[in-house]
């Protein structure tokens, strides 16, 4: 092959926020690749669509709790890719030319293994995540596991298929986690695509859902959520959530959202901010819930008494398996979950603008042309 097969890159780790004047993307750049030799049991193939998820961000902007992954590395994890060459090794059924999406997260597989015993590869001590252990979906061309590859459903496109991954998540915390009912009044945390995606699938099960976002959400994200009939609420440390749900918010109805006192039946917190799930315990009902998809740049404290003396269940929710991942394909193939309303597609040739509008929340989901 004569072109140049190209992958966006992460190579530093300087610590950028909010107050730093270098560029948000200085850590990472476009670079030309390699394609290894295959091994045993792997696949190459063409990438065709990659989402840009916020722990690509993370990593990007060399937040501490990405400090693990090494660098240099192609990173991208939500993708789809079309089978170009099969490797030595059985791959069972899988041919050139099938299309997919993989499983972010291969367990190691071992019989003893607690996780991977029953098939719950993102709860492997040593899972490795395509894109932060291996080079992933950001290159042009992608070497993986046949193992971990989920073929497309019928009727899926491959745009959908990069938003798979993110709504297997989701689709993880809120049918195993979340305890979730239909007429519960839900506050999601954090107005990214993991709170949209909480949103529509918490309404979809018949909840009433209220999302959040700062100020800085009023014209992208939180008018995206508006649009898709949520409640939205902007906060501010000097308007906290506690404080507006104990003023009264209510629906486009006018009905009142959650109990006189401001609170509400579950919390899915999906921002990563440590104050937010703080506050989050104080929103929620007696024997509610609150469930964590986010993970945190450092320790969050929480009032553990009012835990208790509430009896709050909480819970966190880790990634996706193989199952979650057939669920979000039925949900966006049947239109339950509306993809084509949160994607913002971009060229491979903007990727690194892509990567800027995404840690500067000026989109709500990026998602890039391959080739
Ligand atoms: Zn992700
Ligand atoms: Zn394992």
């Amino acid at each position: 092959m004569s072109e140049t097969i190209k992958g966006f890159c992460l190579h530093g780790k300087e610590k950028i926020t909010p107050a730093s004047t270098i560029p948000v993307t200085s850590n990472t750049s476009v670079v030309a690749m390699e394609i290894p030799a295959l091994q045993e049991g792997e696949i190459l193939a063409k990438t065709l669509f990659t989402g840009i998820c916020g722990s690509d961000n993370s990593a990007s902007l060399g937040k501490s709790n990405f400090d693990w992954v090494q660098r240099p590395r192609i990173i991208g994890h939500e993708f789809s890719a079309e089978v170009l060459e099969l490797g030595p090794g059985n791959h069972g059924d899988l041919k050139v030319g099938d299309i997919f999406t993989p499983l972010a997260m291969l367990g190691c597989q071992k019989e003893d293994c607690p996780a991977c015993s029953v098939s719950k590869w993102n709860l492997c001590a040593s899972k490795e995540i395509i894109g932060f252990h291996r080079n992933g979906g950001f290159g042009q061309q992608v070497v993986l596991e046949s193992d971990r590859v989920v073929l497309l459903m019928d009727g899926l496109t491959p745009e959908q298929g990069a938003l798979v991954e993110p709504l297997s998540v989701v689709v993880n915390a809120l049918h195993n986690k979340a305890n979730i009912k239909p007429g519960q009044d839900v506050v999601v945390t954090g107005c990214g695509i993991i709170g949209l995606m909480s949103a529509e699938l918490a309404r979809a099960a018949g909840a009433r859902v209220a999302i959040t976002g700062i100020a800085h959400d009023r014209d992208k994200r939180l008018k995206k959520a508006k649009e898709q009939g949520f409640i939205t609420i902007e906060v501010s440390p000097e308007n906290s959530l506690s404080d507006q749900l104990k003023k009264g918010i209510v629906d486009a109805k006018g009905i009142p959202f959650g109990t006189k006192n401001g609170q509400v039946d579950l919390v899915i917190e999906c921002s990563g901010v440590p104050p937010v799930l703080t506050e989050a315990i104080s929103v929620v009902k007696p024997e509610g819930d609150i469930c964590v998809i986010a993970t945190y740049p450092k320790e969050v404290a929480i009032n553990a008494t009012h835990l208790t003396r509430t009896s709050l269940n909480m819970r966190g929710s880790m990634g996706s398996c193989r199952d979650d991942y057939m669920v979000a394909q039925k949900l966006m193939a049947t239109g339950v979950f509306p993809s084509e309303a949160y994607i913002n597609q971009y060229s491979f040739e903007d990727i690194t603008q892509a990567f800027e509008d995404s840690i500067k929340a000026n989109n709500v989901k990026a998602v890039i042309k391959m080739n």
